[in-house]
């Protein structure tokens, strides 16, 4: 590997930064960066280890002087706390073919992977490495979202695009702007909108289950496409009463409804409770939906003696950052308590976490706490992540982040 064959931009990263790399993991963040002279936004860089020591005896013409050590292409960004995204281990000197090439490769994992739906995560930024592209596909609609400069320029845009339409036909595709993410990227002001094509709402399926998506307008949607696996193995042991808590659209509520009697969905979102309602109406279900803070709901409900065959439980991240971890298993705790002294002898608990910053020990140690608490004793039916369409790279830990237990409850 020689630094003077193509002209990239060269950053060189501190020892720390290194090892990060050789563990397996893509990001380098800024306080690991030594040198960026002059690199521009969203640059393809050489990225290089700085050298370790400079052997006192320079002069001695027998020693020789310590050379840079070679780490890989990244793509960089002048903005973000992670100033280096590796793409790969040798140099690149065709980003745009790299990006083509990638985006196949990921198209073609799904065709492995995914099965009995038509919605599911295509691009799953460094899970497909690809970082800082996010694509979901909702029927014949793509949903896009660039988070990086890289991926933002003009010519990655170009590249994504006309792969895309290549590898998948959609009638449209549709960009997500998250407006606070661009500004943190230092990338200029966007709204959401169409990047080609009429069409801003389908229907799409997932294990049978029907459900609307609207890509633009007021009521914005979107599906935890994460859980779609989790939802199908909730359904393989749940019956009975259900207790569906933080149900956004109805994703465990509606795959629940087939085998149980009745299903009651809890949400604070009144926009997300009327698109889950219109997806129950979508699959000929009646459910109960209510309107309220779950951990008010879930006391009351406790307090007042209610009984559930199941209780699915599928909070917002607590924990932001690892400063939040101890509140965020406290308020993890309090659910589950709650929930487990709801559930009848022989009842199912679905209790998930998002929160990358809990591990899995982490989520299992509070529901066992949960139990002793509450005098039930917990079998752990399954012990599962996020579907195989957010592929979960060894050695990106990020890339781990969505955990659900399914647990029996006597
Ligand atoms: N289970 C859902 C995803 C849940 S996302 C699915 O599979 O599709 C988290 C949800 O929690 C969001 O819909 C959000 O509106 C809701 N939420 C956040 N805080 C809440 C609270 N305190 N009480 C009730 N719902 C809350």
């Amino acid at each position: 590997m020689s630094l003077g064959t193509n002209k990239q931009p060269i950053v060189t990263v501190s020892r720390r930064g290194a090892d990060r790399i050789r563990t397996g993991h893509a990001w380098v963040y800024r306080s690991d960066v030594v040198e960026a002279k002059d690199v521009p936004p969203g640059a393809l860089v050489t990225v290089q280890e700085e050298a370790a020591f400079r052997p006192k005896q320079l002069s001695d013409k027998s020693v020789r002087p310590m050379r840079a050590r070679v780490l890989g292409s990244a793509l960089y960004s002048t903005a973000s706390e992670i100033a280096v995204r590796m793409i790969s281990p040798r140099p690149v000197s065709d980003l745009e073919q790299l990006v083509r090439e990638r985006i196949r490769v990921a198209v073609a994992y799904r065709e492995r992977v995914v099965e009995n739906t038509n919605a599911y995560r295509v691009i799953f930024s460094e899970g497909d490495f690809l970082p800082g592209l996010i694509v979901d596909r909702y029927n014949d609609l793509l949903s896009v979202q660039i988070v990086t400069q890289a991926m933002d320029s003009e010519t990655l845009r170009a590249v994504i695009v006309s792969e895309l339409r290549e590898a998948l036909n959609p009638a449209a595709m549709i960009e997500r702007v998250d407006p606070r993410v661009r500004k943190l990227e230092q990338l200029a002001e966007k709204e959401s909108g169409a990047i080609f094509g009429e069409k801003a709402s389908t229907e799409f399926q997932m294990n049978g289950v029907r459900f609307v998506y609207e890509a633009l307008g007021g009521q914005k949607t979107g599906a935890f496409l994460d859980q779609r696996e989790n939802y199908a193995a909730a359904a393989q042991y749940a019956r009975g009463e259900v207790l569906d808590v933080f149900c956004y659209q109805g994703g465990f509520g509606l795959h629940l409804a087939e085998k149980c009697s009745k299903v009651t969905g809890v949400d604070s979102s009144r926009p997300a409770l009327e698109l889950a309602e219109r997806n129950a109406v979508l699959n000929s279900r009646e459910i109960e939906w209510i309107e309220a803070n779950a951990f008010d709901l879930l006391r009351d409900y406790a307090d007042a003696g209610r009984q559930y065959d199941c209780v699915a439980l599928d909070p917002p991240a607590f924990a932001k950052s690892r400063a939040a971890l101890p509140k965020a298993l406290r308020g993890y705790k309090e659910l589950n308590l709650r929930a487990l002294k709801m559930l009848r002898p022989g009842g199912i608990l679905v209790t998930c976490s998002c929160s990358y910053h809990v591990s899995v020990a982490d989520l299992l140690g509070t529901v066992t706490a949960a139990g002793v608490d509450s005098h039930r004793n917990l079998r752990l039916l399954e012990n599962r992540g996020a579907a195989n369409d957010h592929p979960n790279v060894l050695g990106i830990q990020e890339t781990s982040y969505l955990k659900c237990l399914i647990v029996i409850v006597s």
